[in-house]
């Protein structure tokens, strides 16, 4: 049995093939992205769906799906795995038949960063390396941060000085030396991170400047449609920052579907917010490339609030287009009505994933989504870590009772009425 299917690396510019075993962050001659590749049709002949049906569930049941090589270098936490929970309160509201969260509240650390830190700190220690470094607004560098706690790897975190303290304190716990990071725009992190890879020889965990940590979210599409018994759903949704959790799905399912796995591909939907959301603004305008825009400080979804994509977001514009998707704005207003909504079907959304429901709502109105289509919310991270949104969204409007039975028994009239 072969344990990975991976061949080699890939960039997307200039087409040059790289071994899967050279330490690499974006392409060594043009500065490209790199994607990994795999035998797919070697795995057509040798794979089928029913062959995982056995396996554990965490997002490692698929690894021949992975560039990882040896199993013994997996570090896991068990991620992966979530439930695919059908809606019982923003479905029938929205007239909506079968809409579906994927609950990745659910994961190790909270958030589905899980996912793409398993694989890409399993791959770090492959690959030998002892110290890394991401930049990330809270949820990538705990989740960083735990992984390289068990790899025993030297974690970096440069957190963005709009990060939560929850968020901070998190990392910390973790055991990863933090550094607040301060600037204007998004676009000198990424500027300053490319030269260090360069001049440095550093080696980073930022999506696609790291070429595999997307690579786990392929796990989405696996989980979601072996649940759906091997049918991809209509439309999925995903919130957006850097773009690698939507664009890893999109790939995984797009491995499905040449595979023969799943007949159809979903119609793939970027969300992000008013404020800023450079994805949603090119799509609007119509554009493949996408261009800074927005003011991260003007948003509670913190964790999609990036006003400049990696090298012009194009595999997002790719994704979208190629699907036949969209790309949705929401304010935090209608944000903070989601997580209303997802708490009355047992969900604590952090502002960012609530997101994606309240674009559900949105792409509803307008026509974009039809009543008998099935639809997918990612839930990509827990309310928990982001407290003070929760707080925002309940607004206290606490009864009072003195430990006494016949205010008790007056109380319960006044809640229940007789
Ligand atoms: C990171 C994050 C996102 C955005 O994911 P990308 O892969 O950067 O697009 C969405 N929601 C939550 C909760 C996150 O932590
Ligand atoms: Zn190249």
């Amino acid at each position: 049995m072969t344990w990975s299917y991976a061949t080699n690396f890939l960039c997307d510019r200039c087409s040059s093939e790289f071994s899967l075993s050279e330490s690499l962050n974006t392409c060594p001659k043009c500065g490209g992205l790199l994607e990994v590749q795999y035998d797919l049709p070697k795995m057509k002949r040798e794979l089928s769906p029913k062959m995982f049906a056995s396996r554990d569930t965490s997002i490692w049941r698929w690894h021949e799906f992975y560039p990882l090589r040896d199993a013994a270098n997996v570090i896991s936490l068990g991620e992966g795995g979530t439930l695919l929970t059908p809606s019982i309160y923003a479905g029938p509201k929205l007239g909506l038949e079968n809409l579906y969260f994927k609950n990745d509240t659910l994961m190790p650390t909270g958030s589905f960063k899980d996912r793409g830190f398993s694989l890409a700190i399993s791959f770090a220690k492959e690959l030998g390396i002892h110290r890394g470094l991401t930049y990330s607004s809270g949820n990538a560098g705990a989740s960083f941060a735990a992984y390289a706690a068990r790899a025993g790897i030297e974690a970096t975190v440069l957190v963005e000085y709009l990060a939560n303290p929850v968020k901070k304190a998190t990392i910390g716990l973790y055991g990863a030396t933090m550094a607040t990071l301060h600037f204007e725009n998004m676009t000198e992190i990424t500027d300053m991170l490319e030269k260090g890879v360069k001049e440095l020889g550093l080696y980073q965990f930022v999506n696609f400047i790291n070429p595999v940590r997307h690579e786990a979210m392929k796990s989405y599409a696996y989980e979601i449609s072996e649940t759906l018994n091997w049918q991809a759903p209509d439309v999925m949704v995903h919130p957006v920052g850097t773009g690698g959790g939507i664009w890893g799905a999109w790939k995984g399912f797009c491995e499905l579907h040449t595979l023969g796995w799943i007949e159809k591909l979903p119609k793939m939907v970027a969300v992000q917010p008013t404020a800023t959301g450079p994805i949603t603004r090119a799509f609007q305008s119509g554009l493949r490339k996408a261009e800074r825009y927005g003011d991260s400080t003007k948003t509670i979804a913190q964790s999609i609030a990036g006003n400049a994509p990696i090298q012009g977001g194009e595999r997002v514009m790719n994704a979208i287009y190629d699907s036949g998707g969209f790309a949705e704005s929401v304010t935090d207003d209608e944000i903070l009505e989601a997580m209303r909504w997802l708490g009355r079907e047992g969900i604590c959304a952090e502002p960012a994933s609530a997101a994606s429901l309240a674009a559900v709502k949105r792409a509803v109105v307008e026509g974009r989504i039809k009543p008998d289509e099935r639809v997918v919310c990612v839930i990509t991270g827990s309310g928990l870590k982001q407290s003070s949104a929760v707080q925002r969204a309940i607004p206290e409007s606490m009864l009072r009772l003195d430990a006494d039975y016949n205010q008790l028994a007056k109380l319960l009239v006044e809640i229940w009425g007789h």
